[in-house]
């Protein structure tokens, strides 16, 4: 009884603060736009960046992979859970992302905390973005590593930070970990400078490109390609199905060495269910239409360009850093995002507010992303709905 006397206190506290999260249902597939309950949104708030969610070809190699494999993979990968069609889109993304090895996990969550606490070990010291995602604090705290965050995307602040602990010897290794493209604030780490930083530092360097990948790099092959760092710069590259591919699960890709060594140490991938091999097959159908079609790449980067230059002309601030298909509107107070979003979809266009704690209290937004499913006559409706709610009132 007095379980739920605290837990209502708590909840109660919640909403008074403006942070009480309810879901909302959804029936039917996603694209450009929305069914939530009885009305129809334009959507302006998945992580569908390509428009591959429901990809017929992608929805039909799932259905085969059904006919071939059943439902369930029937048991972790160590035991009967890993079959010839994960093996084969692990080969795929290594040779992809030009790595020498790659390793599937369920999720972006269950590889960056099984990935961490696997590799980190308690006399090591963790660098890494004050806005990287709770799966990498969660991680970096699971594997009882030194912790320490610099400023966002601030490599001075970084040096410095580096320069403190004496350089990595054995049994205490630095490692620098970084998103690429930030999932809240749409703006890219400088990928390069940190390379450079970890290199003379001989520190590793760790990077979470869940945003990036499928839209940066050559055809897709993420922002490391993008920036061409190879695997003996960045040894650790993670990266997520459930954004621009289209579908859900991660893998990580790096040496044989790193690899291995997961398989061997990384909990969240030992004592868990392997991803159904019908998803397995999703995948890789997904990889392949991201590898070949550029067009869907070339479409989104227009229609944000589209949205910058038309929004920056009706006054609408923009963040000049996020160049990118996650473009937020900074409000700060977490009541106005939440009353703006609201008016927003009483317009039929629907867009998340984002508040504390997945960002930092009194920085609340609009999180706007951009799909290459929309048409440019949708993010002119965007932008109406935008400079209504947010000038004339
Ligand atoms: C979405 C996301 C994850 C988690 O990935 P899931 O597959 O959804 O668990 C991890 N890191 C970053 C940066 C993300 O944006």
């Amino acid at each position: 009884m007095s379980l739920d006397v605290n837990l209502t206190k708590e909840l109660q506290k919640k909403r008074s603060e403006n942070l009480y999260r309810v879901r909302v249902v959804r029936s039917r597939e996603q694209n450009s736009y929305i069914q939530l309950g009885e009305h129809q949104y334009l959507n302006f708030c998945s992580n569908d960046y390509l428009g591959l969610s429901n990809h017929p070809e992608i929805i039909a190699a799932a259905k085969e992979g059904l006919d071939e494999y059943g439902l369930g993979s029937g048991g972790s990968a160590l035991i009967t859970g890993y079959t010839d069609i994960h093996r084969e889109l692990e080969v795929a993304l290594a040779e992809f992302t030009g790595r020498s090895s790659a390793l599937l996990f369920s999720s972006g969550y269950a590889a960056n905390i099984g990935v961490l606490s696997a590799l980190a070990k308690k006399n090591d010291h963790l660098f890494m973005d004050k806005l990287c995602h709770a799966s990498l604090i969660d991680g970096a705290k699971l594997s009882g590593a030194k912790l320490r965050r610099y400023k966002h995307l601030d490599t001075k602040n970084l040096k410095e930070m580096l320069t403190l602990i004496p350089i990595a010897e054995i049994g205490k290794e630095k490692w620098v970990i970084s998103e690429s493209l930030f999932s809240m604030d749409g703006d890219l780490a400088p990928l390069n400078e940190i390379s450079k930083l970890c290199e003379k530092d001989n520190t590793t360097m760790y990077v979470d490109d869940a945003h990036g990948f499928g839209i940066y790099g050559e055809n897709g092959a993420g922002s490391l390609s993008a920036v061409n760092l190879t695997e003996e710069q960045a040894p650790v590259m993670v990266a997520t199905f459930g954004k621009a591919l289209g579908v859900a699960g991660a893998f990580v890709a790096g040496s044989e060495a790193l690899i291995e060594s997961l398989i061997q140490n990384a909990r969240s991938y030992i004592y868990t269910t392997a991803l159904p091999p019908a998803q397995a097959a999703a995948i890789l159908k997904s990889l392949r239409l991201v590898r070949t079609e550029n067009w869907r790449r070339e479409k989104l980067f227009n229609l944000i360009g589209e949205f910058r230059h038309k929004a920056s002309k009706r006054g609408i601030p923009l963040y000049e850093n996020a160049l990118g298909p996650i473009q937020p509107i900074f409000v700060g107070d977490s009541e106005k995002a939440m009353n703006i979003s609201q008016s927003l979809a009483d317009k039929g266009i629907k867009v998340s507010a984002i508040r504390s704690p997945t960002v930092a209290k009194n920085s609340a937004r609009l999180r706007v992303t951009f799909s290459a499913s929309h048409e440019e006559s949708q993010v002119d409706s965007l932008i109406e709905g935008l400079s209504e709610v947010l000038i004339n009132d």
